[in-house]
């Protein structure tokens, strides 16, 4: 899997963009987003598991973006039948109308046969951004954990702090994936980096929540708010250890990605037991 950079040939404003299908078309109104013909940029392999994909289309310069949210973007699926993958925004450049994903080569599913083999060049269909968190204003202080598949979103989020705000971020990572660099302005503890056991092995969230006991945090939150992404028993395991440590559920936004047990459903989103 070799760097296969470009540069960015796109600037805001160059070129129409290209009609998205039909369906693609439907799924955007009815979600209440927009819909978006991409062309990918750039492919650049951050670590030997993680890639940075950048996609680019005009719509993008115009498009509302709340730092946390995601683009759901139209994969194939063995069958060849199109599917969609949602990915966090890491970053989104108006000004070339473009958006970089951190995508993840783990698992076996069509999201990771994509991330595996996009180039740029490629010509995709998404609806987006969507997703429903991001930085709560009127939050005392910041907690972000996650894992790996939550590096686009939590980092996000954390460059989105203004100067004066205070965040603690903890994220578990696979050893092929490693520690990533952020941009933060915020006060920022951390990032307390946290090495995954292999998928499968262990109980989920356990070495999240030693971390966070080693942490020390404010009992009941102190006015903060959490926000947890990643495996979806994972998110489970962090959301009840903060309200066994007497946060209020409203103080703790949480969002499973995907799941160690089973495929994610053909929109995205991990089936709920
Ligand atoms: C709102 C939202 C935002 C997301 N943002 C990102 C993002 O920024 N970057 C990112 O990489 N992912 C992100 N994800 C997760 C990504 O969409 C899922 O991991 C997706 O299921 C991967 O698709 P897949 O088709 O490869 O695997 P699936 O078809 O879902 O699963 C196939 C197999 O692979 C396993 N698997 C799936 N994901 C992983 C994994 N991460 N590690 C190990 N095994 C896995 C499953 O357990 C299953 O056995 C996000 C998900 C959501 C809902």
């Amino acid at each position: 899997m070799g760097d296969t950079a470009t540069d960015h040939p796109a600037a805001a404003g160059q070129g129409s963009p290209r009609p998205v299908s039909g369906p693609t078309a439907a799924l955007a109104e009815r979600m209440g987003v927009d819909g978006l013909a991409l062309r990918v940029v750039a492919v650049v392999d951050e670590a030997p598991g993680l890639r940075r994909v950048t996609v680019e289309d005009p719509r993008l310069a115009g498009v509302v973006w709340h730092p946390g949210q995601d683009l759901t973007i139209s994969v194939p699926n063995p069958g060849g039948r199109r599917i969609t993958r949602r990915y966090s925004i890491r970053s989104l450049d108006r000004s070339r109308a473009t958006a970089d994903l951190l995508t993840l080569v783990h698992g076996d599913g069509p999201g990771a046969a994509w991330v595996a083999s996009v180039e740029p060049g490629d010509q995709l269909e998404a609806i987006g951004p969507r997703g429903k968190i991001w930085p709560r204003e009127d939050a005392a202080w910041h907690l972000l954990v996650g894992d790996d598949t939550y590096l686009g979103a939590s980092l996000a989020m954390l460059e989105s702090l203004p100067a004066e705000a205070e965040a603690t971020v903890v994220l578990e990572v696979g050893a092929d994936v490693g520690e990533q660099a952020h941009r933060a302005v915020a006060r920022v503890r951390g990032p307390v980096w946290v090495t995954r056991n292999p998928v499968g092995s262990g109980e989920p969230g356990v070495e999240l929540v030693d971390a966070l006991e080693r942490l020390d945090l404010p009992a009941g939150g102190a006015g903060g708010h959490a926000y947890l992404g990643g495996e979806a028993k994972t998110v489970g395991v962090l959301r009840g250890w903060l309200v066994g440590h007497g946060w209020p559920a409203d103080a703790i936004s949480a969002k499973a990605y995907w799941r160690a047990d089973r495929a994610n459903q053909d929109h995205g989103e991990p089936e709920k037991d």
